[in-house]
């Protein structure tokens, strides 16, 4: 036997074995798919299949299960802390399960005592300081679970018969109909809510997402436009002061226009002409002339001069910093002049350095509720232009990692100062020099909002709760009552048929129920009825047989007087009865004379005609309530009474003697024949002996003498000792 039992079990520990790895199998496939749905946030289901599993398998095997569920997540977060949060959930909901409690109040208990308070510290100590997101990290962790808890809830309801069949190593969930309406309507509740939340926040989301990125194309295409404008408008004037300076040839007259020029195009710099041989010859404003003694200066070598004289047409250069007038980035537009309308080869060129710094103005304008940033490349990836507040150094190289996924695909980060990844949602565009506008808005802001929604839903979810808890209890009581009552009717005294009606409202289920139940309760008790009367009629009935065995059991068959055997039992108690009395007895046998004669003479039936005949004249003549008259055997009747009087005895045994002899007996036919009886008879106190041999000893004796002296005669003893009558007579 102990061997049978220890296969089973291994067959048993086979099955829960392969029930684990099938459960983390489902689950690492679902896991494989993390339903993205915003920035950082994806849906896991796969951990539903560990959920499943905490119903039927014991806590190291569901830990197991949930093992093999997290490996996809390891790799899609790069961190292994999942093992450790979703293990120790696992681990946890099998447990509680065991104690009879149901898998979501369980992982309910699991986040507010362990899983919210792990996860806040595993990131504290793990991850880069974004405190401001903690919440948001763990409500999004905990939010998730709920839903993947109450998915798995709702198809351990729904395929309730499927997973029946499994054998399970938890034991049967025995609950109240209130604690399982409230577990039905928490998983129910919870699943929508979450799954309606989500659903409404991602798109919201989503929505808040193109917002922010239409907000920053608009920006783009303002800063171009502006950009886009500052430049042409400011290359426009390079070649109008060029055009009117080759038509001047008076040195002041020159200056004069420049100046003038100047004046009208704050966003240069400065300005200079040069002479064909590179000498600057004329410059604004007049008094740098003064202050750097610029004419000495050569602009030979610089591009916009080599430029400008050789391609003889607009040149616009790279950016630079100002040298000498602040720090700001800086082109240089150039364009030919021609001295007396000459038109083949320059004979100078005038030079304006525009401070791309000016950019900034524009930046101000309009976004600053959203903190739109803005970061102005030229062709070179070189920032000319960056929002103050990002810090950027002019003229670095811009270098930003991209971050793109499918739900965020303007993500980057930058390295600024102080903060080496700082996350931006980023759109750029080009001006049509090659120079690139980017438009940032810090990706906190929209994680902010993220954040608020999830917030949002942790409170519905938790009113939604306390709202389910309230309405499970009124749909309890709204189903208990009623069957309370039912119960407590039928329970009654259980001879009642007035049940009273159900008082409350109540599902037609119910009241049908309750109609059956009485329906059955009144059949159960027309049957109760129906047997205590069968019962009362098998008793009667029984009864009457008794009496009929008792009476056989003390009766003659053939004479119908008591039998000996009766005789001899209440001779006892008549004796005993007497002798309490003091009172006298006698004790008579009547034994027929020549009987043996009859029957041979005239036939046995004949025989028994004479015995019964005698019998019944014996059971007339000796009829007082006292008097006890029976069969004694074959021919021979005993008669005890009292008596008082030995003579009245005498006579009256002597009258019977005589109705007797005088008595034709006569039967189918015989007869007529004529019989006579031998009586002896003893007489005396009853105290005399309680033996009842010693009694018919006395009366055998007398009747052997009234035999011997010639029959149909009696004779008496009287028991001298306890009478005052002569001893015989
Ligand atoms: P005695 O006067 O000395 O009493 O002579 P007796 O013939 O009456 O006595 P005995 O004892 O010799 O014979 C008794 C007879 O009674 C014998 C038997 O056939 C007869 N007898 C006993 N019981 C029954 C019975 O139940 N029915 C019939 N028909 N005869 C019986
Ligand atoms: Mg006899
Ligand atoms: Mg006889």
């Amino acid at each position: 036997m102990p061997y049978i039992s220890a296969k089973t079990n291994l067959f048993q520990n086979y099955n829960q074995y392969f029930l684990a790895l099938f459960f983390g199998a489902i689950g690492a496939l679902v896991n494989l798919y993390p339903i993205e749905l915003a920035y950082s946030i994806a849906l896991i289901l796969g951990n539903t299949a560990y959920i499943l599993a905490a119903s039927f398998l014991r806590p190291s095997l569901t830990l197991l299960c949930a093992l093999i569920s997290v490996i996809p997540l390891y790799f899609y977060w790069g961190h292994p802390y999942g093992f450790l949060t979703f293990g120790l959930e696992a681990w946890f909901i099998s447990m509680l399960r065991a104690r009879g409690w149901y898998v979501l109040t369980a992982d309910l208990l699991y986040w507010l005592l362990i899983g919210m308070p792990l996860t806040t510290v595993l990131i504290w100590v793990n991850m880069e300081p974004t405190q401001t997101f903690m919440l948001f990290s763990v409500l999004k962790q905990a939010i998730n679970a709920m839903l993947y808890t109450s998915l798995a809830c709702i198809l351990l309801f729904t395929f309730n018969d499927y997973f029946q069949s499994i054998k399970s190593n938890q034991p049967p969930l025995v609950k109240s109909l209130p604690k399982w309406l409230l577990y039905s309507f928490w998983s129910i509740s919870s699943f929508f809510v979450i799954c309606v939340s989500l659903g409404l926040s991602t798109s919201l989301g989503d929505f808040q997402k193109t917002q922010l990125e239409k907000e920053l194309e608009i920006n783009n295409n303002y800063i171009s436009h502006i950009g886009n404008s500052y430049l042409n408008e400011h290359k426009q004037a390079i070649e109008s002061i060029a055009f009117q300076l080759s038509s001047i040839t008076e040195a002041a007259e020159r200056q004069k226009a420049l100046s003038k020029f100047h004046h009208l195009y704050p966003g240069f710099l400065t300005m200079l002409t040069a002479s064909k041989q590179g000498d600057i010859e004329l410059a604004s404003p007049n008094s740098i002339m003064e202050k750097l003694a610029i004419k000495q200066l050569s602009v030979v070598d610089r591009p916009y001069f080599i430029h400008a004289m050789q391609e003889q047409k607009l040149f616009v250069s790279s950016v630079f910093l100002g040298r000498g007038f602040g720090n700001d980035p800086i082109v240089a537009i150039s364009a030919p002049i021609y001295a007396n309308n000459e038109t083949q080869t320059p004979s100078g060129i005038v030079e304006g350095s525009l401070n791309l710094g000016k950019f900034g103005l524009y930046d101000k304008i309009g976004f600053d509720d959203k903190q739109i940033k803005t970061i102005v490349t030229d062709q070179n990836n070189r920032i000319i232009y960056a929002s103050g507040s990002l810090g950027l150094e002019i003229l670095s190289g811009l270098t930003y990692q991209n971050h793109a996924s499918k739900s965020s695909p303007y993500l980057i980060s930058l390295k600024l100062k102080g903060n080496e990844g700082a996350m931006f949602i980023h759109k750029k565009t080009q001006l049509m020099n090659n120079w690139k506008i980017h438009s940032l808005i810090e990706h906190e802001f929209s994680l902010k909002m993220t954040e608020n929604m999830y917030l949002v839903m942790s409170l519905t979810l938790f009113i939604t709760l306390l709202t389910a808890s309230f309405f499970a209890k009124r749909f309890a009581i709204h189903l208990s009552r009623p069957l309370a009552f039912v119960m407590g009717e039928l329970s009654k005294g259980k001879k009642t048929i007035a049940f009273r009606d159900i008082p409350y409202e109540t599902p037609t289920e119910i009241q049908k129920l309750y109609q059956e139940l009485k329906l059955n309760r009144l059949a159960l008790i027309k049957n109760q009825k129906e047997l205590q009367d069968q019962v009362l009629e098998r008793t009667k009935e029984l009864n009457q047989a008794n009496r009929k065995l008792t009476e056989q059991a003390n009766t003659d068959t053939l004479t119908k007087l008591y039998n000996r055997r009766y005789f001899e039992e209440n001779f006892k108690v008549m004796q005993s009865i007497f002798s309490r009395n003091n009172s006298s007895v006698m004790y008579a046998i009547v034994d027929l004379d020549f009987f043996k004669k009859i029957n041979d003479t005239h036939g046995h039936l004949f025989g028994d005609y004479c015995l019964v005949t005698v019998a019944s004249m014996l059971k007339t003549f000796f009829n007082r309530d006292s008097d006890l008259v029976a069969r004694f055997g074959g021919e021979e009747f005993v008669v005890v009474s009292q008596c008082d009087n030995v003579e009245i005895l005498r006579s009256r045994m002597n009258k019977f003697l005589q109705k007797v002899a005088d008595h034709q007996f006569q039967y189918e036919g015989k007869g007529p024949v004529s019989l006579t009886i031998s009586v002896g008879i003893a007489v005396g106190k009853a105290s005399y002996s309680d033996l009842g041999e010693d009694w018919f000893s006395l009366a055998d004796e007398c009747l052997y003498e009234a035999k011997g002296n010639g029959r149909n005669q009696i004779k008496i003893t009287v028991i001298e000792s306890a009478l005052n009558i002569s001893a015989s007579v």
